[in-house]
């Protein structure tokens, strides 16, 4: 591991995603002085994507007039299983090739700084309870819904990471077993039903088989580029198709609460990610109310479920509040 100095104050939190790289530089009070994103072109495979996200932290740092000896340590989310102790990614369904991934080992020989690797729900969930919330729930459920579905679980007031650090997939809880396949090769979970890929799947099938969309008028048939704002646009001009798909997935996002309440009676359910930031008016109360209907009787009861404020941030303040806990 890399050595530090002492006035190294600042912590680097990077959200690794799907589609972007997300890195923000950080102070101890865990206020974020610059961010920088860049696409992550998982395509071209994993060590371009990890040469890219060293590029990407090294330009935040960049930007925000330090160099990485201001930098006490550096935390990621990554999009699916991991090792934390050997700081590996053990499988992220949706990159190409992240099959047990030396992350840290290969991200602190580039930058020579301390890197922690997590799972980007607990991350996210990390992030949103300690700088939204204080740190004050002592049970927190957190479902981030972007290009997958990831999730956290805060339980006596601490991240539960599980057995051997894998607990939250959230996103791969079976929700109908005859469902559409998942990147993590089952069918029918959460965030193939209910995940921006999910609902733009959903769309491209649909305009292929003839469905009217004014979506089409402005992206062609082939949907190029189509972006969660696109579909709030839809839906603010009374696009009767993109309703009904926005709101099956609130439907399944509702379920899915449903199901976490029943089982973990969590304090506070926290709703975060950019399709909430992007449709949040249109799918908050369709998700509470089904979520009313599917909870056992009784479970609900004083349960708040909230849309987090903290919007694509959420990771990388989660990834900041995980490097100050470790250099500590
Ligand atoms: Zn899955």
């Amino acid at each position: 591991m890399a050595e530090t100095s002492n006035k190294a104050d600042h912590f680097v939190g990077v959200d690794l995603g799907g589609t972007k790289i997300l890195s923000g530089v950080f102070k101890k009070s865990l206020e974020c002085i610059e961010t920088s994103k860049l696409s992550t072109k998982h395509e071209r495979g994993v060590d371009r994507v990890i040469e890219r996200i060293a590029r990407n932290i090294t330009t935040a740092v960049d930007e925000a007039d330090l160099t990485f000896k201001d930098i006490a340590g550096v935390g990621i989310g990554a999009p699916g299983a991991v090792n934390f102790e050997a700081g590996t990614v053990i499988f992220a369904p949706n990159m190409e090739g992240w099959k047990d991934v030396p992350l840290k080992k290969a991200l602190e020989k580039l930058l020579d700084v301390p890197v922690f690797v997590e799972n980007d729900g607990n991350i996210a969930v990390l992030g949103v309870h300690a700088a939204e919330f204080k740190s004050k729930p002592r049970s927190m459920v957190g479902i981030f819904v972007g290009t997958g579905i990831g999730g956290g679980l805060i339980l006596n007031g601490e991240l539960y990471s599980g057995f051997s650090h894998t607990a939250g997939e959230i996103g791969h809880m079976v929700l109908d077993v005859n469902g559409p396949k998942c990147g993590c090769g089952n069918k029918g979970c959460f965030e193939a039903l209910a995940s921006r890929t999910a609902m733009f799947q959903q769309i491209k099938a649909g305009v292929k088989d003839g469905q009217k969309t004014i979506l089409t008028d402005k992206l062609g048939d082939d949907l190029e580029g189509l972006r969660s704002g696109e579909l709030r646009k839809a839906l603010r001009s009374g696009d009767k198709f993109v309703d009904r798909i926005v709101e099956a997935a609130a439907e399944y996002i509702g379920i899915g609460v449903a199901n976490l309440v029943n089982i973990f009676n969590p304090e506070v359910v926290v709703l975060g990610g950019g399709v909430m930031e992007a449709l949040e008016d249109e799918m908050m109360s369709i998700i509470v109310e089904t979520a009313q209907d599917y909870a056992m009787p009784g479970t609900m009861e004083g349960v708040e479920i909230v849309a987090s404020k903290l919007g694509d941030k959420a990771g990388i303040t989660g990834a900041a509040v995980l490097a100050r806990k470790q250099t500590k």
